[in-house]
């Protein structure tokens, strides 16, 4: 990325600098300098990309799904072709390696924008029919309106797509809020739509948590969607409940990586390090709580940490880094913080420390001995941390399994089929991997249990979170 960028929010169509004039940093974690300057948005901002989005919707609202599926995929085209730029920003904005981003990251997201637009066109109910005798019943799926939502620093632009893709699929409008650290590529995004979708349909406001809390808060936003921490989610559904507007919530997670007897030992360590370890454990669904029975847990232990210490942090644009920073220096102490905190049992087998030099970077880190109550077991770490357990039986594993306050993903390693599908009815998350850990389809749902949220992102699911269910009843006599 060259030169700085200035931001500008995105409203009715125009790009436009915050009403209050103010504006703050944007960081490279890779490096710690400044590659932007984004507005600092507040609440009257937000007031005007909800009027622009309110004024917009009866229109967007009554296209068809076909004119909604042309502008998706259009949009899609338009990600595809500046695909190199946008990978060049996110690399830049978020501290990932460009290679993973290209690799990963922009075919998924022109993927999910595609499969949206197809999903608009195939929405599925229950037949029309005489449910009462001499009445014929039937229903109606219909956009809830204008929406907010609320974007996280881990994947700022998939997020982004993860929103805006079904919201807008559905005819509803939206204002998009990015989060304070990693606007960049959701203005990019922001200006390829420009051309695409009407004026007011989908607009983008950048700022702190200030104008987030505003969207909540409004009452012409029908339904607030956001991704990000559990306490974030709370409030937002706290105060959400005073205008009893929906809330759609992709919370944090604490995956258990559950690894029997029989497992693939190889394919465990090879799977876990790639995922646990990927955009420096800064994902909801990381593979980080691994769960090892007795027979398989030194060699986890040792495979992983071997694993570890193969990791490359660096220059973010070579192709041999595959290790890049965490995302802020508030997030690098908060990971510090849970190695700092650790039990006298616990063991740091590698890593676990803070990286001197530019930049936001924390050693890939791998800690044994821990028991399920220590809060490196309980509590989110997001960071490259990876904690192992040794179980003794199914049954304990599966009560460790479920035993914390999330719910989000999880994987179970077994060659006993029987096991596996036991396995996967007993876990308590929104998503089982047999075998694997990671991979996501646009088809397939992604979403919690428990703190982990409600709602679901990607599949037909999520396009039917943003319609009301109407029932419509005709008298025949
Ligand atoms: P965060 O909760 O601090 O911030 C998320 C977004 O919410 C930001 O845009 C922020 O400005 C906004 N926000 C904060 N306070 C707000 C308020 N009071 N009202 C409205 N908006 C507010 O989360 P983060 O640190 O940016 O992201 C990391 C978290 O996101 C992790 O817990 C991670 O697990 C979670 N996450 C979940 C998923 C999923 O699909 N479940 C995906 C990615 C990240």
């Amino acid at each position: 990325m060259t030169g700085k960028r200035v931001l500008q929010n995105f409203i009715d169509g125009e790009f436009t600098d915050p009403l209050n004039g103010e504006s703050a940093p944007v960081l490279n974690p890779a490096t710690g300098e400044t590659i932007a300057h984004a507005p600092q948005s507040d609440a009257e901002d937000v007031d005007r990309a909800v009027a622009a989005a309110k004024a917009a919707f009866p229109a967007w609202a009554d296209t068809t799904p076909g004119t909604r599926a042309l502008a998706l995929l259009k949009l899609a085209d338009a990600l595809e072709e500046h695909g190199d730029e946008l990978a060049e920003l996110e690399s830049a904005n978020a501290g990932k390696p460009l290679h993973v981003v290209k690799r990963d990251e922009i075919g998924g997201m022109v993927d999910n924008l595609r499969f949206f637009a197809g999903a608009a066109r195939c929405l599925e109910g229950k037949a029309a029919g005489e449910y009462v005798e001499g009445y014929t019943s039937m229903i109606r799926r219909e956009p809830v309106g204008v929406v907010g939502q609320i974007t996280p620093w881990n994947y700022p632009m998939m997020m982004a797509v993860w929103k805006i893709g079904p919201a807008l699929a559905a005819g509803c409008t939206t204002v998009l809020k990015p989060a304070p650290t990693t606007p960049v590529t959701t203005v990019m995004i922001a200006e390829l739509a420009a051309g695409i979708f009407p004026k007011g349909v989908f607009n983008v406001i950048v700022g702190g948590n200030e104008p987030g809390a505003r969207l909540v808060e409004h009452p012409d936003i029908e339904l607030v969607s956001l991704t990000g921490s559990v306490d974030t989610g709370k409030w937002v559904a706290e105060h959400s409940a005073r205008t009893l507007k929906r809330v759609h919530l992709e919370l944090g997670g604490k995956a258990p990586v559950v690894v029997f007897d029989d497992a693939d030992i190889d394919a465990v360590i090879e799977t876990i390090s790639a995922s646990g370890y990927y955009n420096a454990g800064q994902d909801c669904t990381a593979a980080t709580r691994v769960l090892a029975s007795s027979r398989v847990y030194d060699d986890l232990v040792a495979g992983l940490a071997e694993k570890a210490k193969e990791l490359v942090m660096g220059d973010m644009r070579s192709p041999d880094t595959t290790l890049g920073p965490v995302n802020s220096l508030r997030q690098r102490e908060r990971v510090d913080g849970f190695i700092r905190r650790r039990p006298g049992h616990a063991e740091v087998v590698t890593g676990g420390r803070t990286v001197a030099g530019p930049g936001f970077f924390y050693e890939p880190t791998l800690v044994a001995d821990l028991r399920q109550d220590d809060e490196l077991i309980q509590t989110e770490v997001f960071g490259p941390v990876i904690t192992v357990q040794r179980f003794s039986d199914e049954d304990e594993a599966i009560t460790w399994a479920n035993d914390t306050p999330y719910g989000l993903a999880s994987s179970v390693w077994t060659r006993d089929i029987g096991r596996a599908l036991r396995l996967s009815k007993a876990l308590r998350f929104g998503c089982v991997w047999i075998n694997d850990h990671f991979p996501l389809a646009s088809e397939m749902p992604h979403g919690g249990y428990k703190q982990s949220g409600y709602g679901k992102d990607l599949s037909a699911y999520s396009l039917e979170d943003y319609t009301h269910v109407k029932h419509v009843m005709a008298n025949l006599r």
